[in-house]
Order: C-alpha cells, then structure tokens, then sequence
C-alpha cells in the first residue's frame, strides 16, 4: 500500500469511543495517473498527424500553379487524414474495452467465425504484398464473449502479422483445444488461437513491453507503416475482459508468433441440445 493513499478520518463517538476510517486509496490514485497519462499521449499523438495536415494545406496554397504538386501534397494529406481517422477509432475501442470488466451481453461465439472474418479484414492487404493467409487446426470450437471486440482483437494481431512481414511470406492462424486456467484461475478447457509469421520479429527485451498503450518497437517503421501504437493493447483488454490472455514468442529476424488463449464455452447439457440435431 503505499502510505500516501491512505486516507484517515476520525469521528468522536461520545467521551470515550472514537472512530478512526482509514480507506486504501492506491488503486483510485493509480487509476487517476493512467488517465492523466493516456490523455497526455493521446493529445501528442493527435498533434502529429494534425500538425502534418495543416503544413500540407499551406504548400498546396503556395503550388497552386503547378498542379503536379498540388496532386502530390493532397495524397499525402489523404494518408495523414486516413492515419488520423485510424488513431481516433483505435482510442474509441481502447477506451470501449479498457476496463477490463467481464463483457456485457456475452453470447456463444464460434471461433470460426472469429477467425474468417479477422482474416477477411487484412485479405486486402495481404493480397498486395503475395502473402499467404492458412486457417490451421481444429474447427467447431465455441467460446461465450462479444463477437465483434473478439474479431478486432484477433484482426488486429494478424494485421500485425501481415504488416511486419516480407512479401511473399505466410501468416498462418492455428487453432488449437488445450487444458488451462483461465486469468481467474478456473480450471477448463481453453482455445489457444496462435498467429505466426516470417517477419521481422521483436528483440527479446522489447516482448513485455509491445503490449503497452502507444509502445512501437521501431516508431520510424511503425509511422511508414501507419501504425498507431494502440493495437496489442486492445488485444490485452479484450482478452481480459474473456478471461483470457495474450502472449509472444519472437525471435528477431525469423518470426513471431502471437498467442490469444480464450477459455471454452462449457459443453451445452443433454438437455439443452435438440433430439433433432443432425448429428
Ligand atoms: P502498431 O499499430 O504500431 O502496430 P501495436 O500495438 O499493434 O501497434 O504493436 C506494437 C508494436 O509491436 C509495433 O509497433 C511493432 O513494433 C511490434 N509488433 C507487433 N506485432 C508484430 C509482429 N507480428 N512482428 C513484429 N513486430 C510486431
């Protein structure tokens, strides 16, 4: 506890009773510095692309009579328009899963699901480097959270996969049933979903730290690359808010490979399933 926090208030209860309240203040003044924090990076992050922007307006004013150049800068606003309008609703669904609290209305999610339509969100951008995107391993197998913060969550690590990677490579996505705890230390079957690529890969003591809000290991490739920072810390909090978890294995210049490990929807009971179901 840390003895700053502690807040103490004494209440006189007559001549000889007193009440001392201490309250544990450390988690609220925690909470309160990672806020105070986030907004700070979020405006430094804001004023990147925003300052880009306005810089790009005045030299299209200044090359009004040299349409080559006109036609030039405002490509170039567009990618910063676009980098901005990525950064704004990666905050929108940072700031949707950061409480890591159970999800509301979760319902029975099929992890095929899951994992076509996370796959379908980078097809295109695969496709223009020739790579290769396999869905390995087990199918059928079905997980209770929210389908769409589960799909951004899964997409956002194969992106990853796709951008850090050479042309012509593969990202495969492999889909496996394993025995765990999940993060409440319940015992049960998990689906261990692991994304692997052949790219660059990260070094060894940047692995802890490439899940933390704004971290880039190479910021220089990172800004080329359009990244914002903010994608695996999305994946930690929508991983935590099923109960799951998230972890790396990389080795530089080889590959990495991304694990997202969700604990299983329980067997539906005898009584749940229909006499009908084709088997
Ligand atoms: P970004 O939007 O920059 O990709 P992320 O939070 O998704 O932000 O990732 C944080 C950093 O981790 C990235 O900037 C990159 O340096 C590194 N990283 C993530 N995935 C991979 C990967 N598959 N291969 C190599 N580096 C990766």
């Amino acid at each position: 506890v840390d003895l700053v926090s502690l807040s103490a208030r004494v209440a006189p209860l007559g001549s000889e009773l007193v009440l001392i309240l201490v309250e544990d203040r450390t988690k609220e003044r925690r909470v309160d510095a990672i806020r105070r924090d986030f907004v700070a990076n979020v405006s430094h992050e804001l004023k990147t692309p925003i300052g880009a922007l306005s810089l790009l307006a005045e030299a299209v004013e200044q090359a009004a009579d040299d349409p080559e150049a006109v036609q030039r800068f405002s490509g170039r606003m567009r990618l910063e328009a676009e980098r901005l309008t990525r950064l704004v609703q990666q905050i929108i669904e940072l700031s949707r899963v950061q409480g890591d609290d159970p999800v509301e209305e979760a319902t029975p999610v099929p992890v095929d699901e899951v994992v076509v339509a996370a796959l379908d969100r980078c097809g295109v951008d695969a496709q223009a480097k020739d790579i290769d995107l396999v869905h390995t391993g087990e199918r059928g197998l079905v997980v209770t959270g929210n389908r769409e913060q589960l799909v951004i969550a899964l997409g956002n690590i194969v992106e990853n996969a796709v951008t850090y990677s050479p042309e012509g490579s593969r990202v495969v996505v492999d889909v496996r049933r394993a025995a765990g705890d999940d993060s409440a230390g319940r015992h049960g079957d998990v689906v261990e979903i692991a994304v692997s690529d052949q790219g660059v890969g990260i070094p060894e003591h940047e692995l802890e730290r490439v899940f933390e809000r704004f971290y880039r290991v190479d910021r220089a490739r990172s800004r080329q690359t359009g990244g914002t920072g903010l994608g695996l810390s999305i994946v930690k909090h929508v991983a935590a808010s099923h109960r799951g978890s998230v972890t790396v294995r990389s080795v530089e210049g080889e590959g990495s490979t991304f694990t997202l490990r969700l604990p299983l929807r329980a067997e539906p009971s005898a009584a749940e399933t229909s006499p009908n179901t084709p088997s």
